[in-house]
């Protein structure tokens, strides 16, 4: 199974190989009672991809990571991680993969270092190997000055970012990060994506969850959009802003802020000048195309 190569839209070249698929979810649905949590989701995230899944809250993005992460069970469908089903060979997957959760479930006595060590036991990382890796990654992560002490004295941003030197310490292919940088300032935010730009670029596949359109549009090669637990839309942030067109006319009605797509800036001004209204001509964004998709603004989703 192979999955596009994504169109390159930070330097706008196009590479059309195909990359073999490391992440696949196939009919997948987990309920929880009465609640679908994820409702028969298929998706390939092919070797070398950021994919971003993004959503409202309770849209499914989670239960997908923990399903493919081995920590629940799909109730129907079937789930590959690294070409092993996540069913039949967890142990395999979990080899495989690091995990950046939502929340810090680091040990908060412990200090940074410590808590890499702990990390480094449990994989079996030999001796000599594991202060080598240990010291790289602090390093890698900005991390070694603060080192020594306990994780309780750390910052937001030190803490996301120790996490990433932990999911990264037995040297994962795969990335799994839920909401990477959830409450975090702009500048540590952007701190955290060239890590995260930086790991994939050394060959780390990573699937993310977020809220922040702007993330995704910076940073993920494809992006998935889900809603009560369904994939809604796929592509590249500039696949989905096509499909809507390249150009927004908008403008303050009595009924809130309206938006017109069109595919030239001829056509929005157009428009435009055919309306009493001030009408905003502007490209496209992928805000856009989360609010018309899901009928919801993402800012006011990501307080919620
Ligand atoms: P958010 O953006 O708020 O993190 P999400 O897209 O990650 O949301 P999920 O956490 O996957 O959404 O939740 C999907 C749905 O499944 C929600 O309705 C949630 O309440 C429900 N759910 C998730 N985990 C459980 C659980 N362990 N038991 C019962 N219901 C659950």
């Amino acid at each position: 199974m192979a999955v596009k190569r994504p169109v390159e839209e930070r330097t706008g070249t196009f590479a059309p190989e195909y990359l073999p698929a490391v992440i696949e979810l196939r009919n997948v649905v987990k309920h929880y009672g009465k609640i679908k949590a994820v409702d028969g989701v298929s998706l390939l995230v092919g070797q070398g991809e950021i994919f971003g899944l993004l959503g409202p809250n309770g849209a499914g993005k989670t239960t997908m990571i923990r399903m493919l992460i081995t920590l629940t069970r799909p109730t129907a469908g079937e789930l590959y991680v690294a070409g092993y089903s996540v069913a039949g060979r967890p142990v395999e997957v979990k080899r495989r993969i690091g995990v950046v959760p939502q929340q810090n479930n680091l040990e908060r006595e412990l200090t940074g270092r410590q808590n890499l060590l702990l990390h480094a036991l449990l994989h079996k990382i030999p001796g000599p190997e594991r202060t080598r890796r240990i010291e790289e990654l602090l390093a890698y992560v900005g991390l070694q000055a603060r080192a020594d002490e306990q994780i309780q004295r750390y910052s937001g941003g030190m803490a996301r970012r120790l996490l990433i030197a932990r999911a990264m310490l037995h040297r994962p292919p795969i990335l799994f990060m839920d909401e990477p940088t959830i409450g975090l300032d702009p500048q540590t935010r952007r701190k955290i994506w060239d890590l995260i730009q930086l790991m994939n670029r050394e060959g780390v596949t990573v699937l993310l969850t977020t809220h922040y359109i702007e993330e995704a549009e910076s940073l993920c090669h494809r992006v998935g959009i889900v809603d009560y637990g369904r994939l809604i839309a796929l592509g590249t942030p500039a696949e989905l802003k096509a499909s809507l067109g390249e150009v927004c006319a908008e403008f303050l009605g009595s009924g809130g802020t309206s938006r017109r797509f069109f595919p030239t800036r001829a056509g929005a001004k157009e428009y435009a000048q055919n309306r009493d209204d001030d009408v905003t001509v502007r490209r496209t964004n992928l805000e856009d195309v989360f609010v018309e998709l899901t009928g919801r603004e993402a800012r006011e989703l990501s307080s919620g």
